[in-house]
């Protein structure tokens, strides 16, 4: 039987639902600023594009650690409307500006940035395929940085395996994805992968209060209480298998 992924609920409903939250994603200031530490020559002319920047958590990071101008980019218009609000009540509205556009068609000019950052988003498109897009709107010797679901393990049981696959069918390990980083034209940099509590205190945890007041909102919603239940069995399934998958920080340099 087919399982059922995330995408396959409306994106309205998934954006409602995730735009009262911190973050869309797993994740952590710690693990943003520490992937930043591999990015040389940073400055205030800096030119950084945030992909798939959801309301802006790392985005806000990016800029708190650095003196570059963000461009945010997601396709949920709420999202950026959050995300342009934050960065007006932090006072960085002069180097952060959030815009709604899809990641598979970018907005920008050739070699315009930097730095292209993406925290649990280039799934969307593909790893490989992002990787290969976005590197035309790099300069050459620019840096790339995504976090990535990934394999720990070359072999894994069959539930945890249907489940990604179903989810991100090009999923691959840690080795994998290193080479398509080096295949689609970068010279990898770092890798490493985000730790438990990036998943269960910044993204499991969090949600479980906005699922009791989801599923009240919209009592009765057959759709509604399937994604619920989906999201349960997310946070499940990861306290099950968490030794054999999780997210990856690649960074890599355009060669
Ligand atoms: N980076 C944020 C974080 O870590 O909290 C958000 C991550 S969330 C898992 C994935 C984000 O990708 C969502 O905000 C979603 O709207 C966005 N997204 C999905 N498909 C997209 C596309 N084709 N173009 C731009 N953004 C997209």
């Amino acid at each position: 039987m087919e399982e059922i992924t995330i995408h396959e609920f409306d994106f309205d409903l998934i954006n409602e639902f995730f735009t009262e939250l911190e973050r869309q994603g797993p994740g952590s200031p710690e693990e943003t600023i520490r992937a930043l530490s591999f990015i040389g020559n940073l400055s205030n002319k800096t030119k950084i594009a945030d992909l798939g920047c959801g309301t802006g958590f790392q985005t806000m990071v990016l800029a708190q650690n650095t003196e570059a101008t963000i461009t945010a980019l997601d396709l949920c218009a709420g999202s950026i409307d959050k995300l342009n609000a934050t960065a007006e009540k932090l006072g960085l509205q002069n180097r952060v500006k959030g815009i709604v556009g899809s990641m598979d068609n970018l907005p920008f000019q050739n070699a315009e940035f930097d730095l292209i950052w993406s925290e649990g988003a280039i799934a969307n498109i593909g790893f490989e395929k992002g990787l290969n897009h976005w590197k035309n709107f790099l300069k050459k010797d620019g840096y790339i940085a995504v976090t990535y679901e990934s394999w720990f393990t070359d072999e894994r049981p069959a539930e945890i395996e249907k489940w990604w696959l179903d989810a991100v069918p090009e999923i691959g390990t840690i080795g994998h994805n290193i080479s398509i980083m080096q295949k689609t034209g970068y010279i990898p940099v770092a890798a490493f992968t985000l730790p438990e509590n990036c998943w269960i205190d910044n993204y499991f945890i969090p949600q479980k209060a906005r699922q009791e007041e989801f599923l009240k909102k919209h009592a009765g919603n057959k759709t509604v209480e399937d994604m619920i239940a989906f999201m349960r069995r997310e946070a499940d399934l990861y306290s099950k298998y968490k030794q054999y998958y999780g997210y990856v920080f690649y960074i890599g340099k355009k060669m």
